[in-house]
């Protein structure tokens, strides 16, 4: 093992998640295929080795510190972007069925490609915008879990994000350093969409000590007919 990769194996033992060295490995595959594909296309503006293991591997998994993972089977991926959170969470957690929606074609290729070179089953790459996407009965009202990091601001995000969460379900937002203000003004979309707000855990990254909070917001009831609304909307004009 290399030093990042024994500090990542320590930090994540401390929090209950162990790795084995097929996922170590899978770990180091996909950090190539990011550094590669980065040089043709915009994944991320993270690079080094040691900064993309805390910033979006680490980063990522923090959410099964405050979501017990073990209890749920299905996950949608929100604007995966380069896929955080939900691959480094699927590499972590394999039983997880895993969906990611981008709007983006070209990221979509990446993560297919990612999914493939690791050998991860249960992972669909879905092309779209979640508006469109989450007015389909396939994705509508159906997964235990819905994930977004670094997409919108919390109050269009749930717009995008719960009408993909079952009854039942929650949907865990990961943000930076100081939520309140955003979570203040995302109440009355957490309501309109039939979400309750139940916690804002808080972490710090292990090296970087930079703040981090995961809201998580329960779905009581089947999301309205009239959303998400048209896509666009929903970050343009905002239920405030
Ligand atoms: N979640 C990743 C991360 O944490 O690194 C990526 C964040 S990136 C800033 C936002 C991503 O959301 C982009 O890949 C973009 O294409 C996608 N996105 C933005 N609006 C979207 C929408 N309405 N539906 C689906 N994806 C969207």
């Amino acid at each position: 093992m290399n030093s990042t990769e024994t500090w990542f194996v320590e930090r994540l033992q401390e929090q209950g998640v162990a790795l084995s060295s097929l996922q170590l490995q899978q770990f180091q595959t996909y950090y190539e295929l990011l550094v590669e594909w980065n040089e043709k296309m915009n994944l991320t503006g993270i690079t080094e080795r040691e900064a993309v293991y805390e910033k979006h591997f680490f980063d990522s998994i923090s959410l099964s510190f405050f979501v017990d993972l073990k209890d749920v089977s299905s996950i949608a991926d929100i604007g995966s972007g380069a896929g955080f959170p939900s691959l480094p969470l699927k590499i972590c957690f394999p039983h997880l069925r895993v969906t990611i929606v981008d709007s983006l074609n070209k990221r979509i290729q990446f993560l297919q490609h990612v999914v493939e070179q690791l050998g991860l089953q249960d992972v669909t790459c879905v092309h779209g915008r979640a508006e469109d996407i989450a007015r389909l009965p396939a994705h509508r009202d159906r997964y235990e879990l819905v994930t977004a990091r670094a997409v919108a601001r919390l109050s269009g995000l749930n717009e995008l994000c719960l009408p993909f969460a079952r009854r039942g379900g929650v949907f865990a937002s990961m943000k930076g350093a100081d939520p309140d203000e955003e979570v203040q003004e995302a109440k009355r979309s957490i309501a309109e969409l039939k979400g309750k707000l139940t916690n804002v855990h808080h972490l710090k990254l292990p090296f970087e000590q930079s703040d981090r909070h995961i809201i998580v917001i329960s779905k009581l009831s089947d999301t309205p007919a009239k959303y998400p609304r048209k896509a666009g909307l929903p970050l343009k004009q905002p239920i405030v």
